[in-house]
């Protein structure tokens, strides 16, 4: 049973009222209610009802409640975000910029809370979650001198006294939808470009992680974003998503998630030609030649195979290997996988922590008996966790395949789970070639001492980011990032890329020679 308690005075229950839980008739534990975020008022749902964000390596842990929206919610922020965008719009870019570099430096300082809350909320261990807040920093920094730049182009005209030039417009409200494997940084990915060319927002988090997307906003509220320009609505997607995909007041959706509800995004948008950019699914790969460096191909294999439990769109879940070196790789790696530490990424010493929920894992076991089934040589691993420490959590071991056939499906299909497929290769060309043949194109990476293979990789990988001598995963802001296939639509988030998603370009003629100019036909 609920039931209300006083108003708490902290900053964060400010906005939140604060429930003590009663279990036969004791007072057991005090969670705080998290409200939306809707014309710069913390407001409760029009549905009266919430939902639980609890801790996966303890699911008896609940962090918070959360309010579980409904459309009319939505439609309420959408029309907020739309009476700001034309304030928000025509506040010089520069000045937008210094609002977000404000936010860079709320997030610097309390980098150490919000990673230890997210944490809790999503499971990834300590120095993961330190550097999923470090990425909202580094996007936040960097997207800020962008208020200073976002560069367009003066040219000649081809007639006389004409001036000619592009600008970059914002589109106006944008929907902004995020996945929970990377809770703060992908929608700092999405807000804060978005802020800076001039849009307003609607974001709506992971059901699995609002409270870290939450943080964020708190901040940029904090920050002085003006009123209306921010609004953040949490709620199931297959519910709140059709007025978040399909309100004629949105003219961009931007989506990171899986491949399956991207495509029902793109098929949303398609009717009224709204803009929307898709962040999908991978099927990673590392390809490792008979000259690497094979301590070094096995840390990176680990790294990106089980870094985040497996749970990265980046996850280096294949590793195709040059049948001259392939059952020492072998053997290196699957000694290091039986080694890892699996526990609460609370904890200094845990170097995996549990997968994101009960679904998640059913998953993961499920594609291990599938695994097994195609025949695939089970090496480590292969079960959940229980017991003990283990038991409130979702734990999965980290789990490896070797002699892994191209076409089976733990080598086609993404798990997103602690699961890597080992497959062999004849040769170089051959190892190029399984490691192109997934319908994903987002990260790949080659280990070889051999700058020619190095560079005829990097040429002949199809995916949006490639890495020599380092894993599939690790990518920095600057850079555009994005894939090829059924990971992507073509676009790019982060680096100056982004602000093509989150802006359109006009193009300007001044003519002032006093008469009438006609291009291509007065010539002479
Ligand atoms: P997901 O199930 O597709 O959910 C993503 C978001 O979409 C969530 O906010 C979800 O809300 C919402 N959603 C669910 N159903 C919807 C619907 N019918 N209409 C509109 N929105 C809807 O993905 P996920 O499990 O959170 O994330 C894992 C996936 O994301 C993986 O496939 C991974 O590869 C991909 N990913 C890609 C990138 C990239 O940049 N390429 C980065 C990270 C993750 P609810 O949570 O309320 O269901």
């Amino acid at each position: 049973m609920w039931k209300r308690a006083h108003p708490s005075l902290d900053g964060q229950a400010a906005m939140a009222r604060t429930y003590i839980v009663i279990f036969k008739g004791q007072a057991m534990t005090q969670i705080p209610e998290f409200k939306n975020y809707i014309g710069g008022e913390w407001v409760r749902s029009s549905s009266g009802v919430t939902f639980e964000n609890r801790n996966p390596a303890n699911h008896d842990e609940i962090l918070g409640v959360f309010q579980k929206s409904t459309a009319k919610d939505v439609e309420q922020a959408i029309a907020a975000a739309r009476e700001a965008f034309g304030r928000w719009r025509l506040m010089p870019a520069p000045r937008r910029g210094e609002i977000l570099f404000k936010v860079g430096e709320l997030l610097l300082k309390r980098k150490e809370e919000f990673a230890q809350q997210m944490t809790r909320e999503m499971g990834k261990v300590l120095n993961e979650t330190r550097g999923d807040v470090q990425e909202a920093i580094d996007m936040s920094f960097f997207t800020a001198g962008e208020g200073r730049r976002l560069y367009g182009q003066t040219t000649p005209a081809e007639l006389p006294n004409k001036f000619a030039m592009s600008v970059r417009m914002p589109l106006g409200v944008c929907s902004l939808i995020t996945p929970w494997n990377f809770p703060m940084a992908i929608p700092s990915w999405k807000l804060i470009p978005a802020l800076v060319c001039g849009n307003t927002v609607v974001i709506k988090p992971a059901s699995d992680t609002p409270q870290s997307c939450y943080n964020l906003v708190r901040v940029c509220e904090e920050a002085g974003v003006p009123e209306g320009v921010v609004n953040f609505v949490t709620g199931s997607g297959s519910e709140l998503g059709t007025p978040l995909m399909t309100h004629s007041d949105v003219k961009l959706v931007s989506f990171t998630g899986s491949t399956e509800i991207g495509k029902t995004v793109s098929i949303a948008c398609a009717p009224s030609f709204k803009h929307c950019n898709l962040e999908m699914g991978g099927k990673n790969v590392i390809i490792v030649a008979d000259d690497a460096h094979l301590d070094l191909a096995v840390e990176g294999a680990v790294w990106g195979g089980f870094g985040t439990s497996g749970q990265r769109c980046t996850a280096a879940s294949r590793v195709v290997v040059h049948k001259k070196v392939y059952k020492e790789f072998l053997e290196k790696f699957a000694a290091r996988a039986k080694s890892l530490r699996v526990g609460n990424g609370l904890d200094p010493h845990v170097e995996m922590g549990p997968v994101v929920n009960q679904g998640q894992l059913r998953t993961v076991e499920d594609y291990v008996e599938i695994g097994k089934k195609e025949g695939a040589k089970l090496l480590a691993g292969g079960h959940r966790l229980e017991g003990g420490a283990y038991s409130r959590g979702f734990f999965h071991e980290p789990t490896l395949f070797g002699d892994v056939a191209p076409k089976m499906r733990v080598a086609q299909e993404e798990i997103f789970g602690p699961v890597v497929s080992v497959i062999p290769a004849d040769h170089f060309e051959q190892a190029v070639e399984i490691a192109n043949d997934v319908p994903y194109g987002l990260s790949a990476a080659i280990y070889t001492q051999d700058v020619n293979k190095a560079f005829m990789a990097m040429r002949d990988m199809y995916t949006g980011i490639f890495y020599v001598n380092a894993s599939t995963i690790g990518a920095e802001v600057h850079l555009p990032f994005g894939g090829t296939k059924q990971t992507g639509n073509g676009h790019r988030e982060a680096g100056i890329q982004a602000l093509d998603i989150f802006s359109e370009w006009k193009s300007i003629y001044v003519d002032y020679s006093g008469k009438l100019q006609k291009a291509q036909i007065d010539h002479d």
